[in-house]
Formats: structure tokens, sequence, C-alpha cells
């Protein structure tokens, strides 16, 4: 029901592994990629029933979503556009 994505700065080598998207059994809560200005970091949570999305690393509510099929973001780190590899042979559930 969900993949998994690794996110990969080129510029500065910072890169965030197994993050995943996508939903269980049922369709919430689900998990959302992020990009956090607070601890300026990239990963994945989880949102939804009834859920406040905060950033899974300082638990920063002001984080911002990106879509699950995002090709990339820039980098927190270093602002060079970053790049999201989607493994959707890695399913997980
Ligand atoms: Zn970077
Ligand atoms: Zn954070």
């Amino acid at each position: 029901m969900g993949h998994t994505v690794d996110f990969v700065c080129r510029a500065c080598r910072y890169e965030e592994r197994d993050l995943a998207v996508g939903h269980g059994r049922q369709p919430e809560p689900c998990l959302r990629l992020f990009h956090c200005d607070n601890c300026h970091s990239v990963g994945s949570t989880w949102l939804g029933a009834g859920r406040i999305a905060r950033c899974s690393f300082c638990y920063h509510e002001a984080i911002t979503l990106l879509a699950d099929d995002a090709a990339g973001t820039p980098c927190p780190k270093c602002h060079a556009p970053g790049t999201f590899v989607h493994r959707r042979d890695q399913s997980w559930e």
C-alpha cells in the first residue's frame, strides 16, 4: 500500500534512507514526506486520524508536507536540488 523513498543530495551528500509514503489497510493515518525548516531535515511522518503532522526528528509542528510522488525538493542542508528516489518495488504495509 506504500513504498519506500530515499532522499539524496549530491551536492553535500546529505541523505535520508528508508523514508516511506502511503498507508496501511485504512486510508488514515498515512505516511507523508516532509521537510522541516526547524532542524533542516527531510523525512516521512504519520498524518491523519487526528494526528498533527510533526517532524519525526525534532517534533516541530511547522513542517512542509510534500507530494507522495515528489521528484525532489531543495536540500534542507545546502539548498541544492535534492532528489527523491522512489522504490516502488519496495512496498511496506
Ligand atoms: Zn545538500
Ligand atoms: Zn525537524
